[in-house]
């Protein structure tokens, strides 16, 4: 059953008078650099926890606790309780951020929460200090709607460390009561643009491999050698070289990925947003969605090899690259990285013999959204955006999904919140669309009201 005109009426008010606290509640979080990267001080990263627990009892959640995780930072679970036999929601967020990087490249200062134009700038004020404060603003606006209890039992999970690291995942099994639901929101994405609401149902995953070719002893003089002399340079620029076809497209034996369909990303955006100089092309076949969300990607990271300046007539005698392979959704990693692996060594010239090292995996995912979390879900959306809601694909990865479906392989997962394109996270200028942050806090409460409705009725 959807939920009534009346309360979602009752649910928008709510919203709009809670949205003041979350505003300032996101601000004092920014003034907070909790970075949990090696070198800066862990005092921070203790400040912006304090802060979020802080912020989830305001809230009016009965029970806030700081969860150690041992080697990472604490994170902080909270918790309501619904009616008897009403479904549970776990929404996620994480309270660390990224450095701020050149500081010189900032407008005001990365800490210092400032409001232009109706964005909120300042680092971590999208990704995802925003998930938390939309998460504290949803109970408060639940609670005040619903006489003091909330629809569904809700329980929140913010991470301390996932720009670095991600320590939460190691807690998952032995927290399985703490952390079971019927529905898990992770709010650390956003819009395909402001005002269209997007569920991201598919996250690529990652392999990374290293590859070496040793040919001889040492660099020898080309003048004199050149010719029959292995060049272990060369060797391996044919190597790589085999990883992409003539129109850019990733080839590699036994990996395909898939076509998106949903709608596809905007060029000029992605253009604007990658920082494309005028004139070049774009790479590759299939829509802009296929590319970027669905198919497989390598790219060459890092390669050692002589520097120009100072480069002599020499021979080369050794090189080495690392490959980085963005995996399509549903695609194990692993078996990803075997089939990388493969095709390179099948197209390693001449009979060299170059020697590979299998790096770090994350698994990609894609999830089920035919269930009634989801339906309940693009009902909020319409309301909350008074258009049909969209899915879309992400470039990067959250390994702690993988996690979660893991240990509760029934639990719908949810992706959305408000890091619309032009948040910047990551980069110099991050900010917030106050409009979005109002329609995410919304949105996320109207889904846990519809979800109660389909239970009840
Ligand atoms: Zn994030």
């Amino acid at each position: 059953m959807n939920l009534s005109e009346e309360s979602a009426a009752t649910i928008t008010g709510n919203v709009a008078a809670a949205m003041p606290s979350v505003v300032a509640a996101l601000e004092e979080l920014v003034r907070i650099p909790g970075i949990a990267f090696p070198g800066f001080p862990v005092a921070e990263v203790d400040r912006a926890r304090d802060a979020t627990v802080q912020i989830l009892r305001d809230a009016g959640f009965p029970t806030v606790k700081v969860l150690p995780i041992e080697g990472g930072s604490d994170a902080v679970f909270a918790e309501c309780a619904g009616p008897v036999g009403s479904p549970t929601v776990l929404l996620y967020a994480h309270y660390d951020v990224q450095p701020a990087g050149d500081e010189s490249l900032w407008n005001s200062e990365p800490f210092e929460p400032t409001e232009r134009d109706g964005r909120l700038y300042g680092r971590g004020a999208a990704d995802d200090k925003s998930g938390v404060v939309i998460h504290a603003g949803v109970l408060k606006a639940l609670l005040a709607a619903n006489g003091g209890t909330p629809p569904c039992t809700v329980r929140v999970i913010v991470e301390g460390d996932e720009e670095w690291g991600g320590s939460l995942e190691s807690i998952v099994p032995s927290h399985c009561d703490l952390l079971r639901a019927d529905a898990i929101v992770v709010a650390d994405v956003g819009n395909l643009r402001i005002g269209e609401p997007t569920f991201t149902t598919a996250l690529r995953g990652m392999a990374a491999i290293t590859i070496e070719v040793r040919t001889l002893e040492g660099a020898v003089h080309s003048g004199m050698f050149g010719g029959p002399a292995p060049d272990a340079l060369m060797a391996l620029i044919i190597t790589l070289a085999s990883l992409r076809d003539a129109q850019g497209d990733t080839v590699v034996e036994g990996l395909s990925g898939f076509d998106w369909d949903g709608p596809d990303y905007p060029e000029p955006l992605y253009r604007e947003l990658a920082g494309v100089i005028d004139g070049q092309p774009l790479v590759g076949t299939g829509t802009m969605s296929s590319r970027l969300f669905s198919r497989p990607v390598a790219s060459v990271v890092g390669i050692d090899a002589p520097r120009v300046e100072g480069a002599i007539n020499a021979v080369i005698p050794f090189a080495r690259a690392q490959v980085s392979l963005r995996v399509p959704p549903g695609h194990d990693p692993r078996v990803a990285q075997a089939a990388l692996a493969e095709h390179l060594l099948a197209h390693v010239p001449w009979g060299v013999y170059a020697e590979i090292t299998k790096g770090g995996t994350g698994a990609g995912v894609r999830v089920a959204t035919d269930g009634p979390a989801y339906a309940a879900a693009r009902r909020a959306m319409q309301q909350a955006y008074g258009r049909e809601s969209v899915e879309i694909g992400s470039g990067g990865s959250i390994p702690l999904i993988d996690v979660l479906r893991e240990e509760f392989p029934d639990a719908e997962i949810l992706l959305f919140g408000a890091q619309d394109p032009a948040a910047r996270i990551h980069a110099p200028n991050e900010s917030v669309d106050l409009n979005e942050l109002h329609r995410a806090v919304l949105a996320e409460a109207l889904f846990i009201a519809e979800l109660a409705a389909d239970v009840v009725a």
